[in-house]
């Protein structure tokens, strides 16, 4: 059977027990949410993600590669294919002066405590994303003025076919949430960053500060996957959905963040159906009040 053959050698290349069958999605996004991948996998090591990645390409079988989860809304049906989980795992850090290596598996969060412990400014405003290096580079996430672009000096990527690829700054094209990372379905393996001198304790009240910032602002407290939607030219999403009389609407578990209507939050039950729902109308509410079309910055898996 062709799916038992690629178990087999899924658990040849990574060890039984980091391929796991059925496994729920809901425990590998912030939004918790999510039905079962059939297969799911944590290679340790770039060889075991290329063999892994092999594999899935020569069974015909769909694969998705997985950081933290945190941009991401999966199907209650789940993924019919292979989740290749690079958090917990890749996780390498090297720091020389004022370079810094990091596997794709890294947190930012970790990153940016690390960048501060060294002595290191520049990633300050990457201390509160969720999201793992591989994760922030193909989002080119950002937050309070600064984003990854203004920081990674290169990263090696891996094309579907196994080709390894080193590339610069304006090789990586970031844009606003995203990068050819994203649009040519490269698999990012790790990323160089070059951060600046810094002292240790203007970086880490930097990083409170923005801590501070954020759980007065954000809905920290229930399980989402940040801003739902992308910012569009001229405007602020969470503004034109407050402005369209949404705050707090919910369909089913899933509802407009009252303290911040530019997140859809999980209020404990939400299914990925209630927050599918409640996204279009929000996109058709603001379209026709506003004339504004809100374009969904979360990225979904298994619909
Ligand atoms: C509370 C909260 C606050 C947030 N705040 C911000 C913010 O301020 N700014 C911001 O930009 N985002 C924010 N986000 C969204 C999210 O954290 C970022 O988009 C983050 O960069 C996603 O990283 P991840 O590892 O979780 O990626 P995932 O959600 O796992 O994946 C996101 C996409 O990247 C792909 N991907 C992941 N890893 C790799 C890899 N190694 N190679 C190739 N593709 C990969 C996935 O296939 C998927 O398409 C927030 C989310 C939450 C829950």
């Amino acid at each position: 059977m062709k799916n038992e053959s690629l178990y087999n050698t899924l658990c040849e290349i990574n060890g039984a027990e980091n391929v796991l069958r059925n496994e729920p999605m809901n425990k590998h996004t912030t939004f918790r949410i999510g039905g079962p991948a059939r297969l799911f996998c944590l290679p340790r090591s770039a060889a075991q993600l290329a063999g892994t990645v092999e594999a899935c390409e020569k069974a015909g079988m769909s694969w998705y590669i997985l950081g933290n989860g945190s941009n991401v809304l999966v199907s209650d049906s789940g993924y019919d294919g292979v989740v290749i989980q690079l958090f917990h795992n890749m996780e390498a850090v090297r720091i020389e002066g004022c370079l810094m290596e990091l596997e794709a598996g890294v947190l930012l969060v970790k990153a940016a405590h690390l960048a501060a412990k060294a002595g290191l400014t520049g990633l300050e405003f990457a201390s509160g994303i969720p999201g793992t290096v591989g994760g922030a580079l193909v989002m080119n996430a950002g937050a309070y003025g600064g984003e990854m672009k203004d920081v990674v000096r290169e990263a090696l990527v891996m094309t579907k076919e196994g080709k390894l690829l080193r590339l610069s700054r304006e090789e990586l094209e970031l844009g606003y949430r995203t990068s050819i990372i994203a649009r040519k379905g490269y698999v990012v393996l790790s990323a160089l960053l070059e951060l600046k001198e810094g002292l240790q304790t203007e970086i880490e009240g930097r990083m409170q500060e923005l801590k501070e910032a954020r759980t007065t602002k954000q809905p920290l407290e229930y399980p989402s996957a940040g801003s739902t939607f992308k910012r569009p030219a001229g405007y602020f999403a969470g503004k034109l959905i407050m402005d369209a009389g949404l705050r707090g609407y919910r369909v089913g578990g899933a509802e407009v963040s009252e303290k911040h209507c530019g997140f859809v939050i999980n209020r404990g039950d939400a299914t990925a159906e209630d927050v599918m729902k409640l996204i279009r109308h929000v996109q058709t509410e603001v379209r026709d009040k506003f004339g504004v079309e809100l374009e969904m910055e979360v990225k979904t898996l298994g619909f």
